[in-house]
């Protein structure tokens, strides 16, 4: 038995169209531990779900792109 906490990550795909049927829009929402990210599209974003994950885990991440 693991003595390590478990955190619940799930990736939600989504794609919706307008009324019409003219438009289509997509994404991925991310869900940590039942807390969904506000914006719908954070799951396309790597360095944007990392962040929401640690800070849904209590760090105060700092994302260096390089
Ligand atoms: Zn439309």
């Amino acid at each position: 038995m693991s003595d390590k906490k478990e955190v619940v990550i799930t990736f939600t795909a989504w794609t919706s169209h307008c009324a019409d049927g003219c438009c289509t829009d997509y994404g991925t929402e991310l869900t940590v531990n039942g807390i969904k990210a506000e914006s719908p599209y954070i799951g396309d974003n790597v360095a944007q779900s990392i962040e929401f994950v640690l800070q849904q885990l209590g760090y105060a991440p700092i994302i260096n792109k390089e």
